[in-house]
């Protein structure tokens, strides 16, 4: 171990690091944690993540590397709720952790919690054990309600993200974009937030040839391929998606759609009735979650990766797809924003209705959209943007606030 090796604290409890990406309740943010973690790792710091014990029955620590263990927190039947009722057990997963820790005698030098449920228990370990508290919120509750789609936030969310935008010693988030967000609708300070972007797996994500990806998943070398990856929350769009179909249908084309829990949700079920409405249910296909280790060929046999959603803190997928050479139609969402380039890599489409959609996607089918770009040229945008260099930066973040003098916490932040 290095002798200026941090010893790091991650709060992660509604959603595990290692959980089944693509459901509802598991995406970007769990990527994340796995990544940054284990480049930490790397690195010489040593990482604990605290998660819940979901009653899959995992083993109380497991190692993700030689620095990095995943404990899983155990408050019995009560800790098998949905991410929507964990709030009034938070506490009783403290106590746990508290447990742990003491029998563990482990000390830490930094607190980095993920999303507004863990930002809390962030809050109590930065009171009780005088360290700094750096929180991610991965995505504001009262953005997700500006967009006006799916069940709106609960008001305790909100509360609490203010709370913790004030009592934290620093807040992280990966686009200049949610930093102003957090400026104007949580009254956040500027000065206490540190923009660094995520980052994408450039060694896993490469680009494969498109007839060899194609034969290997069984999809046509004849129709144009528009793939969709992700989870089926209604803030994604998916329903837009669907229905830009119906403006395409001069087309031979196939939309391929990645994720969710399973045909038999009420989400899928949902997308499965849409598409019959729109009447495209024939050249959609719902392949289901996939792994991550078996993506690189999906985004490989595409023309076109869509991201049609209402709201993006970031956008893993979309550089998934660049890595893999793959350009990228996207709404003005995340970081997508700022790396499509026109003709280069992909194409964002302000008004996200599907008209609209629908006309960049065709750009991207029949060929009139990217210029001399091949898959290599794409891939080039996104070589900066390797976990790696996340972790650097997220380092110096970690010393900078270690070496402040800290901000006393905030006395009260019930939310109540
Ligand atoms: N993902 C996956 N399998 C699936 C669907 C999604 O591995 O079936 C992964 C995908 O590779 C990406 C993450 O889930 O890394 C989704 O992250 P993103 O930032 O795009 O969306 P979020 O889930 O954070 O809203």
């Amino acid at each position: 171990m290095k002798t200026d090796a941090l010893n790091i604290a991650m709060f992660s409890i509604h959603s595990s690091p290692i959980g089944e990406l693509g459901t509802r309740d598991t995406g970007g943010m769990s990527v994340y944690i796995r990544e940054l973690a284990q480049e930490l790792g790397k690195h010489g710091h040593r990482v604990d993540i605290y998660t819940r014990n979901n009653h899959n029955n995992p083993p109380a620590v497991m190692y993700l590397n030689d620095h990095v263990r995943l404990v899983h927190l155990d408050i019995g039947e009560n800790g098998h709720l949905s991410k929507h009722t964990l709030y009034p057990v938070l506490e009783d997963f403290f106590k746990a952790l508290e447990v742990f820790r003491n029998k563990d005698d482990r000390q830490y030098d930094i607190i980095h919690s993920h999303y507004w449920l863990s930002g809390r228990l962030g809050h109590w370990a930065q009171e009780l054990w005088n360290r700094p508290h750096i929180v991610m919120f991965h995505t504001l509750g009262a953005i997700k309600n500006l967009t006006g789609v799916g069940l709106p936030e609960p008001e305790i969310r909100i509360t609490n993200e203010k709370s913790l935008a004030r009592s934290c010693n620093r807040i992280l988030v990966p686009t200049e974009r949610e930093k102003e967000l957090l400026v104007d609708h949580y009254d956040a300070f500027p000065g206490k937030i540190g923009v660094v972007p995520c980052g994408v797996n450039l060694n896993l994500f490469q680009p494969v040839d498109r007839s060899v990806a194609r034969r290997q998943l069984g999809f046509e070398q004849n129709e144009s391929m528009i793939l969709y990856v992700g989870r089926f929350d209604p803030v994604k769009g998916l329903d837009r998606l669907l229905e830009a179909l119906t403006h395409l249908r001069d087309y031979r084309i196939r939309l391929v759609i990645v994720g969710g829990d399973g045909p038999e949700t009420e989400d899928a079920q949902t997308l499965m009735r849409l598409s019959q409405k729109w009447g495209v249910q024939d050249i959609v296909t719902f392949e289901g979650r996939i792994t991550q280790e078996n993506l690189p060929p999906y985004y490989s046999a595409a023309d076109v990766l869509v991201v049609p959603s209402h709201y993006e803190s970031f956008g893993l997928v979309g550089l998934e797809s660049l890595a893999c050479g793959t350009p990228v139609v996207s709404t003005k969402v995340g970081v997508l924003d700022r790396l499509l380039q026109d003709g280069m890599n992909g194409s964002i489409v302000p008004n996200g209705c599907p008209k609209a959609l629908a006309l960049s996607i065709e750009t991207f089918i029949n060929g009139t959209s990217l210029k001399d770009s091949t898959s290599e040229v794409i891939r080039t945008s996104v070589e900066d943007y390797s976990w790696s260099n996340v972790a650097t930066a997220i380092i110096d973040e970690y010393k900078a606030v270690c070496n402040q003098n800290l901000i006393p916490p905030a006395p009260n932040i019930s939310g109540k």
